[in-house]
């Protein structure tokens, strides 16, 4: 078996891997490169192989950065099968068509085909082509046998061991950490080498046991004092658990009731897909779906357009979600604008904010940012709660590695930034004795 790394190579973002058997031509994740930025330029350079001769499409998971060149591989030739756990085929329509916007408003300068390729009917192409299987469910294509097993990351999300001529290779996609919504990533099964992610490879969560406390405590402070607490998050997972944690609170009569807006329109198509595939999640998460009919809380408002003045206009004590994650865009701008020179505002930040971000700045205390080119001071408290991280930390990937430390021959470190690999690698060598290699872009290995 030959690996090509194409992707997820420099970077957290951009996850392409070409596998080779005697028999098959294949690829892992087709992700969009993203930095400081939605997307980058680098997206719009040729692939290195022809994409016509690429047999099928194996996706881990819907995050843009797994799923996000799939409508250029499309537009470039492609016209195989795509497989994924079944839940991500529904996600990854969503996610597409959201894309569609984004990328097209971003770089549009960029590329004279932009139109061609993110457009709705690429995306309804892609899922024609898209087939959804269950976790286990093994998947025999040319000489490559296949399963897919739950990481316990975003809804549907997988890591995929495929086994070829006598060779067994792991590839992680992004594994879960502790989710209130699903169930816990699953264990690593026998391998013989792991193509492994390594965002947070030099890092360990602090506040996980805590983490709902703390967030139970903001919210009684919001309460008491009247305040209005805005928590920007990711559409797809963050926004849903974030809300599943809220209500959760109410309904164990542990905080009173508090009128919650959910403001982003993404994450209320997404909310609906969880609700479809309830059997994916964990029992409590489940159960909670079956339980609750969330659209009619009296307490919870799923905002749309004629809501946005209840949104704004609501006296406090309230909760505002709303998107994106890193205050890169959406709808969470307006309201920053609104709130973010009142004193009575808090701002939660529950997820990793990018070098450079506008989230980034906030939570590093400056007092003064620029949003859409107007000044704003920042008058709103500001809090972090940093554990809601979907990513295993450190000691969460030694701890998975360590049952199969002596079946594994090699481990190969990807999706991550250099420091990162770096620490994670020597922590693997030397408290689990496996080879460990970070691979260069565009790198080969012969398995
Ligand atoms: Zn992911």
């Amino acid at each position: 078996m030959k690996i090509k790394f194409l992707g997820g190579v420099k970077s957290t973002t951009g996850a392409n891997y070409l596998v080779e058997t005697k028999e098959a031509k294949f690829l892992v994740d087709c992700g969009l490169i993203q930095k400081e930025n939605v997307c980058e330029l680098e997206n719009f350079e040729p692939f290195d192989y022809n994409p016509s001769e690429i047999d099928f499409v194996l996706i881990t998971h819907s995050h843009l950065d797994h799923i996000g060149r799939l409508p250029k591989l499309f537009y470039e030739g492609f016209n195989g099968k795509i497989y994924s756990v079944l839940p991500s085929r529904d996600l990854a329509k969503e996610i597409l068509l959201d894309a569609n916007k984004v990328i097209k408003e971003k770089c549009r300068d960029w590329n004279l085909n932009i139109d061609e390729i993110y457009n709705e009917e690429n995306v309804e192409k892609i899922m024609a082509h898209w087939l959804g299987v269950n976790y286990h469910q093994k998947l025999n294509l040319n000489d490559v046998e296949i399963e897919f097993f739950d990481a316990g990351h975003i809804l549907g999300s997988a890591f995929i061991k495929i086994s070829s001529d006598n060779t067994k290779v792991v590839f992680t996609g992004d594994l879960g950490n502790i989710d209130p919504l699903l169930n816990r990533c699953e264990e690593l099964p026998e391998t013989d080498y792991l193509i492994l992610e390594s965002t947070y490879g030099d890092r360990i969560h602090l506040d996980l046991e805590r983490r709902k406390d703390i967030l139970e405590d903001i919210i009684e402070e919001t309460l008491k004092e009247k305040r209005i607490l805005i928590i920007p998050a990711f559409s797809l997972e963050r926004s849903q658990e974030i809300l599943f944690e809220v209500i959760d609170l109410i309904e164990d009569k542990k905080i009173p009731k508090i009128n919650i807006f959910l403001d982003s329109p993404l994450a209320i198509r997404i909310l609906k897909i969880y609700s479809k595939y309830a059997d994916f999640l964990n029992p409590e998460a489940k159960d909670f779906f079956l339980r609750y009919d969330y659209e009619n809380l009296d307490y919870l408002h799923i905002v749309d357009d004629e809501d946005a003045y209840e949104l704004f206009e609501s006296p406090p004590p309230k909760i505002i979600i709303s998107s994106s994650g890193a205050l890169q865009g959406g709808k969470i701008v307006n309201i920053l604008k609104r709130f973010i020179n009142k004193e009575e505002t808090t701002i939660l930040f529950v997820g990793y904010q990018p070098e450079g971000s506008l989230g980034r700045k906030i939570l590093d205390g400056l007092k003064e940012v620029e949003i859409d080119g107007q000044k704003f001071y920042v008058k709103a408290k500001v809090e972090k709660l940093l554990s809601y991280s979907a990513h295993k930390d450190q000691k969460g990937l030694i701890d998975w590695i360590y049952p199969q430390r002596q079946k594994i021959k090699k481990v190969f470190l990807v999706q991550g930034e250099e420091n990162a690999k770096i620490v994670l690698r020597s922590k693997i060598e030397d408290y689990l004795g496996i080879k460990t290699i970070i691979p260069q872009e565009k790198e080969e290995v012969v398995l």
